[in-house]
């Protein structure tokens, strides 16, 4: 059996890993989920409380939390894999602010279910900072107040200057701050593995180390595995990255891994330094860029922003651990804060999240083929996935709402080009990305217009 604490650190402080049992032999339930992830147990969570007669199954290739709902950064925030301009454009004013809305409550009802729980998952809603730590970010964390001012939110969004910024955070460099105060930080392994037992305390069946190797659609769908089928009146696909494996799917989403290094407990005189007591989660562009968490233990996490895709999307171990990756991230969080010099980094890892070609997540149910889908967050899962098991409750039990008539209710996810265009498509937006921000350190400015990587990567 593999050692699941090695996976993130998160897991490696979130109790027993023990598998539970898994599937034996073929069974009949009323909604079948795949994958025991956020996405999969906030599903099966919401549609126990709605109707605690249903009979649900979570079916999970290896433990509850192994994906990137045990590894990711703990950003709990309302921000969305796309921005309110994209959403304008796409869907309209209105559509964006429901979508805003629903994001607000999303972070909301993580931290109402924590409660109600008695899930011990560090959450503290206390807001989230994009930092500008060079002049030419300015107008970038400016635009983004902008767009939230164009769907009339503001509101919920704070401009800090430099000096308003070093109250609540020391960060070398940083010239400005968008404060989002919808944000909490969590800890990600202790949250999925909570619901997990939250899922199973309502009465749902979670079965383990049971690989999901086809999906059957029709009047009768269900879950093939090599240990039985689970068959549904509902089937629903919650695997994100994980889901490019099955078979026909491969283009369905792109998986592309992210990365965390870890520091030792800081000392109470570096925490006096840095500030940081409120342990808002942090982020910031450019070369050094990456989203930060200050951990419950006094850590610091830093994920740099480097993903990479795998050719042909073939997911393993070894894509996680890159250490040229986990090199950067250590020294870009020495430049952020060069108090941590000497500081020991004691953990690193990686996950993989999956990116679906347009960067819209699809929260949807066919009732023809019996499938619902709840998937491609990009790295903005956290808190999305609650809106998806909130959506996709409202899809299964035909409760017409506000939240059945967001744009990802209808959405169908557009496939990803074939190899080896994907590839190289991929390798070819990111260095041109890598290039912008290269130019912009030496230039002081990004180019006036967005350029063609950053259209088609809609950042
Ligand atoms: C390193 C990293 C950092 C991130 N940081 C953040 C962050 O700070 N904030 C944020 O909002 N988002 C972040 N994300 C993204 C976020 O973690 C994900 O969007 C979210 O956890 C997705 O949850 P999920 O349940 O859909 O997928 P997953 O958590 O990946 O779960 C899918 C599950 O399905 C199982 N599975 C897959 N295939 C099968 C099969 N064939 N049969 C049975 N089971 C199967 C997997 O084992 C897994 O447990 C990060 C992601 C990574 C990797």
């Amino acid at each position: 059996m593999k050692n699941y604490a090695q996976y993130s650190f998160w897991l490696e402080t979130a109790g027993d890993l023990t598998p539970r049992p898994p599937l034996d032999g073929s069974t009949t339930v009323d909604v079948a989920i795949l994958g025991a992830g956020l996405s999969g147990l906030w599903t099966a969570y919401h549609l126990l409380k709605r109707d605690p007669s249903l009979k649900v199954a979570v079916v999970e290739a290896e433990i509850a939390g192994f994906g990137a709902s045990g590894r990711n950064g703990g950003w709990c925030y309302s921000g969305f894999p796309l921005s309110p301009k994209h959403l304008i454009k796409d869907y309209g004013v209105e559509a964006a602010r429901a979508v805003s809305l629903a994001m607000f409550d999303a972070v909301d009802d993580v931290g109402a279910v924590c409660a109600a729980e008695g899930i011990d998952a560090h959450y503290r809603k206390s807001g989230t900072f994009e930092i500008a730590r060079a002049e030419h970010h300015l107008p970038v964390i400016h635009e983004y107040y902008e767009e939230v001012e164009a769907i009339g939110l503001e509101d919920h969004y704070e401009l800090l200057d430099a000096r308003q910024t070093a109250e609540h955070l020391r960060v070398n460099k940083a010239v400005g701050s968008f404060f989002i105060k919808e944000g909490a930080t969590v800890q990600p392994a202790r949250l999925t593995r909570g619901l997990a037992e939250a899922v199973e305390r309502r009465g749902g069946v979670i079965y383990e180390q049971t690989r999901v190797t086809d999906v059957r659609p029709g009047p009768n769908p269900a879950l093939v595995t090599e240990r039985g089928d689970v068959t549904a009146k509902v089937v629903v696909l919650c695997g994100e990255a994980y889901l490019s494996q099955l078979p026909g799917r491969s283009r369905q989403i792109m998986p592309v891994t992210s990365h965390i290094v870890l520091t030792e407990p800081l000392k109470e005189s570096t925490w006096e330094q840095i500030g940081w007591k409120e342990r808002q989660v942090i982020g910031a562009y450019g070369t050094t860029g990456g989203y930060l968490n200050h951990t419950a233990d006094g850590r610091i996490a830093f994920g740099p922003y480097r993903g990479g895709y795998p050719f042909r999307s073939r997911i393993s171990d070894a894509i996680n651990l890159r250490e040229e990756i986990f090199e950067h991230g250590r020294r870009s969080a020495l430049d952020w804060f060069p108090m941590l010099r000497g500081v020991r980094f004691t953990h690193r890892w990686g996950g993989v999240l999956g990116v679906p070609r347009d960067r819209m997540p699809t929260m949807t149910y066919d009732r023809r083929s019996g499938i619902a889908i709840g998937s491609g967050y990009s790295g903005e899962g956290v808190a999305t996935t609650n809106l998806t098991g909130r959506v996709l409750t409202d899809l299964i039990t035909e409760t017409d709402s506000d939240l059945t008539r967001l744009p990802m209710a209808s959405h169908a996810p557009r496939p990803w080009e074939p190899e080896p265009l994907r590839w190289i498509g991929f390798k070819a937006v990111r260095y041109s990305l890598g290039r912008v921000e290269r130019n912009a350190e030496k230039t002081g400015k990004y180019p006036e217009k967005p350029t063609l990587a950053q259209r088609l990567w809609r950042s």
